[in-house]
Formats: C-alpha cells, sequence, structure tokens
C-alpha cells in the first residue's frame, strides 16, 4: 500500500510539474508573440516615414542639379518626416529607460503657464485644419518638475487630442490652479474611448480597439511614458471620454509653495 501511496503520490507530482511546464511554455509563447507583434509594427511605424523622406530628397536632387530654386515646402516636410521618426525613436528609448528604472528628471522652479504656452507656439506648424484655444490662468503657475519631461507630457496630450480628432476639431487647453493643485487638461471633439478601455490607455503598448493602425500610426507609449512622469513628479493623469464626443485629459500636479512638497528622488543621468 505504501508502494501505491508513493507511486500516486510520484504520478501526480509528475503530472503537476508537466502542467507546470506547459504553463510555462504557454507564456513564453505568448510572450514571444507580444513581442514579435510589437516588433512588426514598431518596424512598421518607423519605416513610415522613410519613403515620403527619400521621395522629397530626391526631389530636392534634381532641382538642384537642373540648377533649380529649391521648394522651402519640400524642405519642410522632409524635416517633418524626420521629427516623426526621431519621436519614434525616443518614444522607444525612454519607454526602455522607464522599464529599467533609468528614467532621469532634473526638477527645478518651472512656470506651468509659460510652459503650456510656449509648446502650443512651438505645435502651431503641426496644428492642421485643428484649432487651440488656450484658457490661461489668472496668474503665475509654478511647480516643481523638470521642464523638459513636463514639456513632453503636454506635447504628448496636444498630438494625440489632433490625431484623433477630425479636422477643423477645436482643442481646449485649459489651466488653472485648485487648492495646492495645477490642472490642466485638454479636450478634444475626437473619435473617443470605450469604456472598458479607459483605465488601460497608460498601460505600455496598449491601443484602443477603436484606433486601427491602418488609419492611425502609433506605439501606443506616449500616455505610458506621460504617466511615469507625471507620477514621478507627485501627480496624477486620468481621462473622461466618451466614445464619437470626445475625449478630456487631466494632469494635476502639485504647486510650488515654498518647499516642494513632493521632491522627486535624485535620479541616474539622463
Ligand atoms: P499612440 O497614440 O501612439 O497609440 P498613446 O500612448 O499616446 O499611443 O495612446 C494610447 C492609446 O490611447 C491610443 O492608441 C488611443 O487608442 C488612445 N488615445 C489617446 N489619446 C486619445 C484621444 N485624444 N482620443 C481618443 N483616443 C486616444
Amino acid at each position: 500500500l505504501l508502494g501505491v501511496g508513493v507511486l500516486v503520490e510520484d504520478i501526480t507530482q509528475r503530472r503537476l510539474a508537466e502542467e507546470e511546464r506547459e504553463r510555462l511554455y504557454r507564456e513564453a509563447r505568448e510572450a514571444i508573440r507580444v513581442r514579435d507583434d510589437f516588433l512588426s509594427i514598431a518596424s512598421h511605424e518607423l519605416k513610415t516615414p522613410l519613403t515620403p523622406l527619400s521621395l522629397r530628397l530626391a526631389t530636392l536632387e534634381r532641382r538642384l542639379e537642373r540648377g533649380e530654386s529649391v521648394d522651402p515646402t519640400t524642405l519642410r516636410h522632409a524635416r517633418q518626416h524626420l521629427l516623426r521618426m526621431t519621436g519614434l525613436i525616443n518614444d522607444l528609448l525612454d519607454a526602455s529607460r522607464i522599464e529599467a528604472g533609468r528614467l532621469a528628471l532634473h526638477p527645478q522652479a518651472t512656470r506651468l503657464d509659460s510652459l503650456v504656452e510656449h509648446v502650443l507656439q512651438a505645435m502651431e506648424a503641426q496644428r492642421g485644419g485643428h484649432e487651440l484655444r488656450y484658457e490661461r490662468p489668472e496668474r503665475d503657475v509654478q511647480v516643481f518638475a523638470d521642464p523638459y519631461r513636463l514639456e513632453q507630457v503636454v506635447t504628448n496630450l496636444v498630438e494625440n487630442a489632433f490625431k484623433y480628432s477630425p479636422d477643423g476639431g477645436v482643442i481646449h487647453i485649459k489651466l488653472e490652479t485648485r487648492g495646492e493643485l495645477a490642472l490642466l487638461s485638454v479636450k478634444d471633439p475626437g473619435i473617443g474611448i470605450p469604456e472598458d478601455q479607459q483605465k488601460l490607455l497608460f498601460e505600455r503598448y496598449f491601443r484602443a480597439r477603436n484606433v486601427s493602425s491602418r488609419s492611425y500610426g502609433g506605439l501606443g507609449l506616449g500616455l505610458y511614458i506621460s504617466r511615469d512622469i507625471v507620477e514621478r513628479h507627485g501627480g496624477r493623469i486620468w481621462v473622461e471620454s466618451q466614445v464619437g464626443e470626445g475625449s478630456t485629459f487631466h494632469v494635476a500636479l502639485p504647486l510650488l509653495t515654498g518647499a516642494p512638497s513632493h521632491p522627486p528622488a535624485p535620479q541616474p543621468e539622463r
């Protein structure tokens, strides 16, 4: 009997071991699939700007060879495609820095009202048919933050507002203070986000099911990076949205009142 008991135990354990092995295989296969999907999306996204860039450079070359003048629009378009690629590569680098815990912050006293204004001016060239309306705060808004990283957050939110709303749409940007907080909102009249997906938007690589990669390019990294930056400044980022109506992204950051209440920890180099 003892012998049978040992045998049964042995078999059960072996089966468990097999089940465990099977589970590990399944997880490994899934991880490989996710990585392969991501590699193919990332390569496609990185390759997309190359064809128009190459065409524009060929046009410039031809014109110069013929001794014709160079059209600044062609150059500007070429530069936009380069900027798009640079942005994608920077997002990939930032995401891997976050994963490794090495995204550096260099915080300093920062005027958030001027920073937003500056970002919106810099984005004029990108806005296409969209209209930007900025509701300024009544007084200066100071935060203790890395200005470069905050610009990245604001840029990402406004770029998404352009990308996911139709031409001619009005984007409302509002900055105000409430209590100890600076509140920034970016509101668009775009496609919106299904309710069950709203919590997942800030996860790495996540793209909502109502955006097909054919009509809207992207890697699903911008909001993941933005959330990391905002939270490491002691802030919060969230969204309110309705499909077909539009979305409003909100960012709350602690105001700089005397000594910073949430000083970001010292950081390794960027
Ligand atoms: P990407 O735009 O490259 O996909 P993000 O991390 O910036 O990456 O956004 C993640 C997802 O969130 C998008 O794929 C889209 O599904 C959704 N999203 C973000 N901003 C908006 C917006 N303004 N309107 C509708 N959907 C949005």
